[in-house]
């Protein structure tokens, strides 16, 4: 049983409007949120940071990157780093309550446990389709994750009368404008327009960040990027911006640990935003609360919350929040 995957590139908005022939079919909407999802839904559009640490090593302390937004009545999770099943529980939401699960890039921090996720979902009961939206190659991780757990499925099939989980997966892979292009419409669904921009994350060239706009608020995740002038025209006048952070000065206690150290931090300097860059963005962007996850690094406690904020402040006066995992915005 192959799984169902769709691939299409976005348009953006100015590109739509002058491409007539622009037509690719919007996939079929999604059931009804369910009593759970419901629930969950009530008090308005929020976001719960399931992990705020940034990269792939695994410790005691924060866990790895991923997301949660609750929006017109449906679960979102975005990014699927290490142990994102176990974080969704601890914040009150069973993995088969999930109906969409949307990746920025397909770095490991951010994908690793999508797979597990929809594998979770299902042995919670999963009845009704799941979804996964991403660039590429979404499509192939997901594919050959249900590939090498094909033989567990089958004998739960046969041997428990398990429906079979390939078919209720749909995976959306698609591609956003090139930089510079501007943002285009991921999906829209229930009131709830979701839009992605390409951002500046070399060497992966498809790294998006998103913006979740409901009737009653706006947020935006910026997935990980150095700075990037299409994030803060993204992120323009957002309530909440959720936005990476770098802390320089514990990058290099950081890197001390770390043998392949001199590569490593020409990757995060380049790919990633200092907290003093991050100041600039949130100014230039005008959101009204900035929320600094996807820590770097994430596992050093003598980082205090002052050091996190000090630089931010020297450009950005709106609220900051220092992101702890569970918190919810
Ligand atoms: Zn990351
Ligand atoms: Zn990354």
């Amino acid at each position: 049983m192959p799984v169902a995957v769709t691939r299409r590139t976005l348009l953006s908005a100015a590109a739509a409007c002058t491409t007539a022939s622009f037509a690719v079919a919007q996939p079929a909407l999604g059931p009804r949120p369910r009593a759970g999802e419901v629930r969950a839904g009530a008090g308005g559009t929020k976001v719960v940071l399931l992990g705020t640490k940034g990269g792939p090593r695994v410790n005691k302390g924060r866990a790895n990157p991923s997301n949660l937004v609750i929006a017109a009545g449906r679960s979102y999770v975005v990014d699927c780093g290490y142990g994102v099943t176990r974080q969704l529980v601890a914040a009150g939401v069973e993995a088969q309550e999930v109906r969409t699960i949307l990746i920025t890039h397909n770095h490991s921090d951010h994908m690793l446990e999508v797979g597990p996720l929809i594998y979770n979902a299902w042995a919670g009961g999963l009845t009704e389709p799941i979804e996964v939206r991403g660039p590429p190659p979404i499509g192939k991780i997901v594919t050959n994750f249900l590939e090498s757990v094909g033989y567990d499925i089958d004998i739960r099939m046969e041997d428990e009368g398990r429906p079979d989980l390939r078919k209720f997966v749909r995976v959306h892979e698609f591609e956003a404008p090139p930089l510079g292009a501007g943002a285009a419409t991921a999906f829209e669904r229930d009131g709830l327009r979701v839009s992605a921009v390409r951002v500046r994350h070399p060497p992966i060239t498809h790294a998006y960040a998103y913006r979740f706009d409901a009737p009653d608020r706006s947020i935006v995740l910026s997935g990980d990027t150095t700075y990037s002038p299409e994030l803060v025209a993204l992120a323009k006048g957002a309530d909440v911006l959720v936005h990476e952070a770098m802390h320089l000065a514990g990058l290099d206690r950081l890197l001390s640990r770390n043998p392949n150290a001199p590569t490593l931090r020409k990757h995060l300097v380049e790919s990633h935003t200092t907290t003093e860059q991050l100041g600039h963005v949130a100014a230039e962007a005008g959101v009204k609360t900035l929320v600094l996850s996807h820590l770097v690094p994430g596992d050093d406690p003598s980082i205090t919350a002052a050091m996190w904020t000090e630089d931010v402040r020297k450009n950005f006066s709106g609220e900051i929040v220092i992101g702890r995992d569970l918190m919810t915005i």
